[in-house]
């Protein structure tokens, strides 16, 4: 019975991964998420029902469009099988429970901003408003969990007092950022993404969340610049390194944070 609603999980995800990959890249770009239908970016070949299975087409098509050949972007692939896996990954954590049912949406958040970062550098208002509503209203009737509370007030004040810090503290560095490097060192879909993620976790996995994504960025952005990948022309989105973070707080914080306390 486990094992069959994992598999359900994985086609379940895979499926919404491949969803999230169109929305990331559609709404982006300014185009509908239902039509037209899918087809080659090179050719514009029309894809038939077998090539938009998840997962499966890719090795069916061996990596290439069927009319002209040309390599199918492996980051698709990608963006499917991690979802099917943290799909699992959400029930294997989580069980049938409300709390299920959050991890879901805040995966689904956080592949769909991962995929427009990653392709455009643009983490599109629809999408952060559409999640913030949603996951306003989940943690109305479903609870933080208890041990992410920093100071044992109310469930509710937590996730407005985490919304509120993380999208106030995120604007603050923005702003400092842009004064001392007269740049922008962080977009403003950052910011709002990080009020979001502040009611889903609390004032204190927030700024724990913060943490993580912050040294995960630094370690992959100076092992990409030193490959010289990226400078300051190409910069890096810094996206995908908060939902790392995020995730890795969501799912280990608690772990973490009771080890390296035990440590002292
Ligand atoms: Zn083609």
């Amino acid at each position: 019975m486990e094992l069959l609603i994992y598999i359900y999980l994985f086609i379940f995800g895979a499926c919404f991964g491949s969803f999230y990959n169109v929305v990331g890249l559609r709404i982006s770009d300014g185009k509908s998420i239902s039509k037209p239908r899918s087809s080659c970016p090179k050719c514009g070949h029309v894809l038939c029902w077998w090539e938009l299975i998840p997962i499966l087409s890719y090795f069916l098509l061996v990596g290439k469009c069927r009319e002209c050949k040309s390599h199918i972007s492996t980051k698709y692939l990608l963006f499917e099988i991690v979802t099917s896996l943290l799909f699992m990954y959400c029930y294997f954590m989580f069980g049938f429970s409300g709390e299920f049912i959050i991890s879901l949406m805040f995966v689904s958040l956080i592949i769909i901003i991962s995929v427009s970062d990653l392709e455009y550098m643009i983490i599109e208002d629809k999408v952060l408003i559409f999640f913030f509503g949603l996951l306003v209203l989940l943690r109305v009737f479903i609870k933080l969990p208890t041990e992410f509370l920093t100071f044992n007030i109310n469930h509710y004040l937590e996730s407005l007092i985490g919304g509120l810090f993380g999208f106030i503290l995120l604007y603050l560095i923005a702003f400092i950022g842009q004064i001392v490097y007269k740049q922008e060192v962080m977009g403003g879909g950052d910011i709002k993404l990080y009020g979001i993620i502040g009611i889903v976790l609390g004032l204190k996995m927030t700024l724990l969340s913060l943490f993580f994504a912050s040294t995960v960025g630094t370690v992959i952005s100076l092992l990409l610049s030193s490959l010289k990948m990226i400078n300051k022309e190409k910069p890096i989105p810094f996206g995908p390194f908060i939902g790392i973070g995020c995730l890795l707080t969501y799912f280990y914080g608690i772990e973490i944070l009771k080890w390296y306390f035990n440590l002292f």
